[in-house]
C-alpha cells in the first residue's frame, strides 16, 4: 500500500480529519538516517505530524518543526509542504532504550520532557510566521496537540504512531489530526471529547490493514464523515550539487583555497537526507573562479 493522506470533513463541517499512512516515508528516513528503534520512533511521529501539519498548507507554503528535548536524542528537525514532501532528521540517530512500562518504545525517554517545540511557517509573506510551547509531554501527538492549542488556538487532537520491527525496520507509521472549527457547538465538543477517550493506535491499525478511511471511521463511529481528498505523501529532499555549490561559494575564497591545498577537495552531506556530494579540487577552483569572476 503506497503511502497517502485523506482530508476530511465531519459533525457537519465543524470538525476537520486528516488521516495518513506513512510507512514508506518513515521506512526511507529510518534507512537514510539508520536510526534505532527508539530514535525512529521519535523521528516517524515528528515525521507523521509535519505531514499531518502540511496538510493545512496551501500552494507553495512550508513549515518546519523543531522539536528540542533535552532527552539523548537531541534536536529533531522536520521539514514538509502543502504538496505531501516531508524530511527530517534527528541529531543522535542510535538511542534505543528499553521500552517503557506500557511496553512501547519509550519516546519520551529519547525526546526529554523540558524544551521547546517551534514551528515556523513560510506562507509566502514578508515574515515566516513562528509558533513555540514547551514541550509538554515527550510523547509528540501531545506536544503537537499542545502547540495547536496554545499557539495556534485551534483545539485538537493529534495522535502519532511508529511500529518498529526487531531488525529495526519499520513495520507501520501513520497519524490522524482532529481540528475543532470555529462556531462547533457544544454537543459537538463533548461528543469529540467522547470519541477521543477511545483513541485507536493508529500503527496497530495500519498493521491489521487499515487505510487512512477506515481510520477515520473507525474515529468517528458511524458518523458521517465527508471525504474531501484523498493525496500521496513521501520522503523527498530537494537537495542538489548546485545547492552545495552556492552553500560553498558563501564560505569565500580562503575558506575554499584551504579545502583545495589542506583537504584536496570537500565532501557535503545533506543533514536532512544523508546525501553525499562530493567536489574535486578541480570544481573547488571553478567555485572560487566564480567569485572573483574570472570564468572559463
Ligand atoms: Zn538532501
Amino acid at each position: 500500500m503506497k503511502d497517502y493522506l485523506v482530508k476530511a470533513l465531519a459533525y457537519g463541517g465543524y470538525v476537520r480529519a486528516y488521516a495518513v499512512n506513512a510507512t514508506e516515508t518513515v521506512s526511507e528516513a529510518q534507512r537514510r538516517h539508520g536510526t534505532w528503534h527508539t530514535a525512529s520512533a521519535a523521528l516517524g511521529r515528528s515525521l507523521v505530524g509535519g505531514l499531518l501539519l502540511g496538510a493545512t498548507l496551501k500552494g507553495e507554503d512550508t513549515l518546519t518543526v523543531k522539536i528540542q528535548g533535552d532527552g539523548p536524542a537531541g534536536a529533531i528537525i522536520v521539514d514538509s509542504n502543502a504538496k505531501g514532501d516531508v524530511k527530517g532528521y534527528i541529531q543522535n540517530p542510535k538511542v534505543s532504550l528499553p521500552l517503557n512500562e506500557k511496553g512501547k518504545l519509550d519516546v519520551r525517554g529519547a525526546v526529554g520532557t523540558n524544551g521547546v517545540f517551534t514551528v515556523i511557517k513560510d506562507l509566502g509573506l514578508k515574515e515566516p510566521f513562528s509558533g513555540q510551547t514547551p514541550i509538554v509531554s515527550g510523547e509528540l501527538g501531545e506536544d503537537f496537540t499542545y502547540y495547536l492549542a496554545i499557539s495556534e488556538q485551534i483545539p485538537s487532537a493529534v495522535g502519532l504512531s511508529v511500529l518498529v520491527n526487531p531488525d529495526e525496520t519499520i513495520k507501520t507509521a501513520g497519524g490522524f489530526m482532529l481540528q475543532v472549527m470555529p462556531g462547533a457547538s457544544d454537543e459537538v465538543i463533548a461528543g469529540l471529547e467522547e470519541r477521543l477517550k477511545n483513541l485507536p493506535n493508529v500503527s496497530s491499525l495500519l498493521e491489521e490493514g487499515k487505510t487512512p478511511e477506515d481510520i477515520l471511521d473507525i474515529i468517528f463511529e458511524g458518523d458521517s464523515i465527508m471525504i474531501l481528498e484523498d493525496a500521496p505523501v513521501r520522503f523527498h529532499c530537494e537537495c542538489s550539487k548546485e545547492k552545495f555549490s552556492t552553500a560553498i561559494i558563501t564560505l569565500g575564497t580562503s575558506e575554499i583555497q584551504a579545502m583545495i591545498e589542506e583537504d584536496h577537495g570537500a565532501e557535503a552531506v545533506c543533514s536532512f537526507c544523508g546525501n553525499k556530494y562530493h567536489f574535486d579540487e578541480d570544481e573547488l577552483q571553478g567555485l572560487i573562479d566564480e567569485i572573483t569572476g574570472d570564468k572559463k
